[in-house]
């Protein structure tokens, strides 16, 4: 296995080995003043804060790793439009008006992404395109309905490929066609949320890494958040812990389910890479539980998939990944793995993200379900919205309810597990 750069000691990801040069951040020491206080240096943390600068609010942001070290730095890198549910599922649960409010900003967060990467000059690999794939007739008819649902909310540019359109972009039997959405794309996440970092420093922004946040007091007038050497009281916190958050804040954590996904990457390929995916589009396929691959730009294949429900990290991550890799692509029946880690993103029962607040001073947003490249661009923004006053689109999000999983802390993995296996099941019987 590769070994992670030393500024990432510890994170075995094939993007800690391939981060952009980037300074350690301070650890918080002593007491702060701040307008605003962000826990959590990830996708929507940092997409807050950046907003929040972009206005000129004095805002702080406390991580307890690095920069990216929670799912954002982790992830697969993919950008997907839209929710982890469908808009026509949205539609059908909340109505054609909360539909049609929820599609209005379903491209937004991807919109931001190159909005930023081309403002502050973030290098990170941006590609655009990525496809969905079906491995049955079944699947193949839910992405045809899923690219007319789109159409319907004004995007119309989503193409539907048979088996044989579908080989200009992957080199794999598996498959009996797909969509190619011209607005997914795929990035270097981590390198994405470095540049993020570094323009919110360079607009005035505070933050601070190895800075856990351990205590929370939203008794006074102001939050008060603790650290083990610092503090900090602000008018305004917002919680971004997601899954990494634990117990921290007990009333966040029994709104979600912490769930791993798990990836490896294989040794460059040279030009057997753009064989496989020769269009350079990034791949999800259609199955509950599902694969998701694509090119890194030093020509390896980055592959993902599994769950577990509650968040542990499998024995083996590479047990786990290699057989579905191999049966994508049996060419690379030896391949060398040379990374393999384990994420964690906090799962909703309705798998829709939760944005709301827990007093008039403490927002949160959380619980993005497996797609939150995209999502958290867009509730970061949000979020800054309503702290600035306008409440109108983040009421879109924070109006939706907030279902508890069944079975409490102690059953939710078992009954999401039992639930999939069902799921995976009629995948598998293409049913
Ligand atoms: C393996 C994997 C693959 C995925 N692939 C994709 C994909 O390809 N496309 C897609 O759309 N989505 C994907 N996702 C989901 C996506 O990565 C997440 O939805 C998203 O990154 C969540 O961002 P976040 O900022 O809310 O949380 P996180 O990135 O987890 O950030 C939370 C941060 O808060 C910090 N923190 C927690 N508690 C404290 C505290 N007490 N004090 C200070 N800091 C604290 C953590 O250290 C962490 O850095 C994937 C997730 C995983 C795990």
């Amino acid at each position: 296995m590769g070994q992670a750069m030393p500024s990432y000691a510890g994170m075995p990801t094939w993007y800690a080995a391939s981060a952009n040069p980037a300074p350690q951040r301070p650890v918080l020491q002593g007491a702060h003043r701040a307008t605003v206080c962000v826990i959590g240096a990830g996708f929507t943390g940092l997409s807050v804060a950046l907003e929040l600068a972009e206005r000129g609010i004095d805002t702080i942001v406390l991580e307890s790793e690095r920069v990216g070290w929670g799912a954002s730095g982790r992830n697969g890198g993919q950008l997907i439009n839209g929710y982890s549910r469908g808009l026509d599922v949205l539609e059908a649960r909340h109505g054609p008006a909360v539909a049609r409010e929820l599609g209005k900003v379903a491209l937004e967060g991807a919109a931001i992404i190159r909005e930023r990467v081309g403002k502050y000059g973030i290098a990170c690999d941006l590609v655009d395109g990525g496809l969905g794939v079906a491995l049955t007739a079944k699947q193949m008819r839910g992405l045809e309905e899923e690219a007319k649902v789109w159409a319907a909310h004004g995007h119309k540019t989503i193409a539907v490929l048979d088996r044989e359109g579908l080989r200009a972009h992957v080199q794999s039997d598996r498959y009996v066609g797909g969509i190619l959405d011209p607005l997914r794309g795929h990035f270097h996440p981590l390198n994405y949320l470095l540049g993020e970092a570094a323009a919110f420093e360079a607009l005035g922004g505070r933050l601070f890494e190895h800075s856990q946040v351990l205590r929370v007091d939203e008794a006074g007038p102001r939050p008060r958040v603790t650290t083990a050497q610092g503090e900090v009281v602000a008018d305004t916190l917002v919680v971004c812990g997601n899954a990494y958050l634990g117990k921290t804040m007990p009333r966040l954590s029994g709104q979600i389910m912490p769930v791993s996904s798990q990836i490896v990457t294989t040794e460059p390929l040279g030009d057997l890479a753009a064989q496989l995916l020769p269009s350079d589009a990034c791949v999800e396929d259609a199955n509950y539980i599902l694969d998701y691959f694509r090119r890194t730009a030093d020509g390896r294949l980055l592959y993902g998939g599994g769950i577990v429900y509650g968040g542990q990290d499998p024995a083996s991550v590479e047990a786990k990944i290699r057989p579905g890799l191999v049966k994508t692509f049996p060419q690379l029946k030896d391949v060398k793995l040379d990374f393999a880690w384990s994420g964690t993103f906090a799962m909703t029962l309705s798998r829709m993200p939760q944005i709301g607040r827990l007093s008039p001073h403490v927002y949160y947003s959380h619980g993005d379900s497996g797609h939150g490249v995209t999502t958290t661009q867009l509730l970061g923004r949000l979020l800054a919205e309503a702290i600035g006053g306008q409440h109108a689109r983040f009421d879109v999000f924070g109006n939706l309810p907030h279902l508890p999983f069944p079975g409490g802390q102690r059953l939710r993995a078992l009954l999401s597990t039992l639930g999939s296996l069902w799921y995976t099941l009629r995948d598998r019987l293409g049913v």
